[in-house]
């Protein structure tokens, strides 16, 4: 690969990774497996070994991912919280044996094997035996000040028991949901209808920046400990210091053990990869630290990790089983994904039928063909993914397959997009799968919220009423009429719930348009940073580029959507329809409130005059003390705490941003919130 090739793939990995951080840190709601994440990372590593002119301060190879978030209060770590290096294969933990043992002499030095929880980092402080402060790692030098809502974790002492704690000191370690608590989270959520968290770890940093401790003490959170920073205690190693903490009543894991060499980590690495699965909480690896604080201090640290630990990450679970046929389908924005058909298979606690196939690339790689043997994972726990074929199996009559030249819809030949991977249907407005993908899109909850499904599409669609999201705004009561099954209080119901859409905010109209690569977070940004839909049609790119974790992809996305004459007619109708395409005319109206005398204090994931304005635009009295008049304390983090103790003192009702946000009608969970920019294909 040359200099400029290299250049355009380093640009192409880092924009990647940091939407896929972002989802992942931010949002917790990751599309790609830990597995793939982590394979473009050492991608991205590798071409900047090759041509380090190319590694910047601010690449993704040189940072840890940030999980900061508006609406917390900020302090620096006194010592920075870092990431740590890891790997998937043995032998490059045996490289770290051989490098830590030529660089420490062989001087008989020990390590602690332990655990790799699968949760969020944080860092309590104990002040006087006091927990003082609790701060999520943040972007390594700043962190989230999740205090209160760590109080409200079971198993975390308020106050240290035994004798010998230093006045003030830093312990580290994770934020983890078991098992059995996030089943019950999820089922809750499927019952309320709120999109479950796809894994343990991001239901467990989900629910640590939640705006209401309360909530937080009902998700059944558990913290384990895992390290005091060498200056912070005066201990010879890692191993004893955690042995006090354990005697100051600190949950520290009982399952680490010191070990000398290779052989008897090994040991403890095969152990625990068939064992953790009988754990009552997750785990994705092993940690393996120099023991002694001494040599830790020689080995130091790079810009995004200690030289004195690694972890070895556990493959995700992967079975073999047959590839039956594979289909061509296609999304609401064009692309042509192949999904391949398996025969059913058990894998991680559920039966897997399909699994994506990602692109026609990707099947080139593995020369894959219909009837053979393929390796499964469930990477992350999200999309089931075949990610080998075992040739030795093939059998004589497996057939190659060819990826489609036209689209298997609506036969339009398929097109590339520069240098994307992936095939697209080109026929945007024309493509009838793209079509109805788009005017679902546009009714679901996080959109316009609009009371019609699949099947109501389906039909409006097969008799000609819609073809566009503004058609819906032209339906008439006898038109509904003609549609199977539909009786006047469905069609009423249905034009209630497209009038009620006319208020929904610009940043969900603009999320609704579907257009490509803008999913909520995007859409909410382009909504602040532009105020409105004329201002974001006549943005050039470089304008669009000024938006916060708007990249160059993004950015041609959203300035070819506003050049194409059909959108703009589109959205024309759309404004005569009487959509709000501002975001002075967010306001959501709405009697929820009415009546009730609300006071707010503490910080909001919004700003407090927005929230003001949310009561209002509700029906609902600001008031600015708390009194027998009062309905509810709007609590956010670092509320008053005179206002807290009066509140209780005259029995009023404290509420936290999720639950007043359920209480209106477009309120957006924080915590909830995701980015899909393709449908969900399974
Ligand atoms: P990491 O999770 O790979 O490892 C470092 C972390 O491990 C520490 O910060 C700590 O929180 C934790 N840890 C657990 N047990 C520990 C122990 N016993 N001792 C010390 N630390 C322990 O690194 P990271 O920087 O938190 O996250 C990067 C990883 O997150 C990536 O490697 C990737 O797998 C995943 N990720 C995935 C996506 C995605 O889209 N799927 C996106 C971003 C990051």
């Amino acid at each position: 690969m040359d200099r400029d090739q290299a250049e355009k793939r380093v640009i192409e990995l880092r924009e990647t990774l940091w939407v896929n951080s972002r989802r992942y840190y931010v949002d917790n709601a990751p599309t790609m497996s830990d597995f793939e994440y982590d394979h473009l990372m050492r991608e991205l590593e590798d071409l900047e070994t090759a041509f380090p002119d190319l590694r910047t301060p601010d690449s993704p190879t040189q940072k840890v991912g940030s999980d900061l978030e508006k609406g917390f209060a900020q302090y620096p770590h006194k010592y920075p919280m870092l990431s740590l290096g890891n790997t998937y294969n043995i032998g490059e933990i045996e490289d770290f044996v051989k490098r830590a043992e030529k660089e420490l002499g062989e001087v008989g030095f020990t390590y602690s094997c332990e655990l790799k929880f699968d949760g969020t980092a944080i860092c309590l402080t104990y002040r006087g035996g006091k927990l003082f402060r609790a701060l999520t790692r943040g972007d390594g030098v700043v962190g989230d000040d999740v205090t209160a809502n760590v109080r409200m974790i079971s198993n975390v002492p308020l106050s240290l028991k035994g004798t010998g704690w230093p006045d003030e000191f830093e312990i580290r370690g994770e934020i983890l949901m078991p098992y059995e608590s996030f089943d019950r989270l999820n089922r809750e959520r499927l019952e309320n209808e709120d999109q479950p968290f796809a894994n343990p770890r991001n239901a467990a940093s989900g629910s640590l920046k939640l705006q209401d401790p309360k909530v937080v003490a009902k998700r059944g959170l558990m913290c384990t400990l895992y390290h005091i920073p060498a200056q912070s205690v005066a201990f010879a190693t890692h191993s004893e210091a955690l042995d006090a903490a354990a005697s100051w009543g600190l949950p520290v894991s009982s399952e680490r053990r010191t070990v000398s060499g290779i052989n008897e980590i090994e040991d403890y690495i095969s152990y625990w990869d068939k064992q953790r699965r009988f754990l009552p909480f997750a785990t994705d690896g092993i940690v393996i630290k120099i023991n002694e604080l001494d040599y830790q201090n020689t080995l130091g640290y790079t810009a995004k990790s200690p030289r004195w630990a690694v972890a070895f990450k556990f493959q995700a679970e992967e079975v073999l089983t047959r590839l039956l046929s594979i289909d061509y389908q296609v999304g609401r924005t064009g692309a042509v994904t192949p999904v391949a058909n398996l025969s059913p298979v058990q894998l991680a606690g559920t039966v897997v039928k399909r699994a994506t196939l990602n692109n026609e690339d990707f099947m080139t790689q593995m020369d894959i063909r219909v009837g053979d043997w393929v390796k499964v994972i469930k990477g992350g726990e999200i999309i089931p993914k075949i990610i080998d074929v075992d040739t030795s199996k093939r059998p004589a009559d497996a057939v190659k397959p060819s990826f489609p030249a036209i689209c298997p819809d609506c036969g339009t030949p398929l097109v590339k997009d520069g240098n994307e991977a992936k095939w697209f249907c080109p026929n945007t407005d024309g493509c009838p799968t793209q079509i109805k993908g788009k005017l679902e899109h546009f009714l679901g909850r996080k959109a316009m919220n609009i009371l019609a499904g699949e099947a109501t599409v389906e039909q409006m669609y097969n008799l000609g009423l819609v073809k566009t999201p503004a058609d819906f705004y032209s339906l008439s009561k006898r038109d509904l009429l003609m549609l199977e099954g539909w009786k006047d209080r469905s069609a009423e119901r249905f034009l209630s719930s497209l009038a009620e859409s006319r208020s929904v905010p610009f940043e969900r109209v603009l999320f609704a348009l579907g257009i490509r690569y803008v999913g909520e977070t995007t859409a909410k940004e382009l909504a602040r940073y532009f105020g409105d839909i004329d201002s974001i049609a006549s943005a050039s790119e470089e304008k669009l580029l000024e938006v916060k974790d708007i990249g160059d992809v993004i950015a041609k996305s959203v300035h070819d959507y506003f050049n194409d004459p059909r959108h703009l007619d589109e959205i024309t109708r759309l404004k005569e329809a009487g959509l709000r395409f501002s975001v002075e005319e967010v306001a959501v109206s709405s009697t929820a409130l009415a009546g009730k005398t609300i006071v707010i204090s503490g910080n909001f994931s919004k700003s407090r005059d927005e929230m003001k304005r949310l009561i209002e635009d509700n029906g609902g009295k600001n008031s600015s003390s708390v009194s027998g008049k009062t309905d509810f304390l709007l609590a956010g983090s670092k509320p008053g705490p005179e206002k807290i103790r009066k509140a209780e003192e005259l029995g009023v009702k404290i509420i936290g941003e999720d639950e007043f946000m359920d209480m209106i009608p477009s309120g957006d969970s924080p915590a909830g919130d995701d980015d899909i920019v393709e449908p969900t294909l399974f």
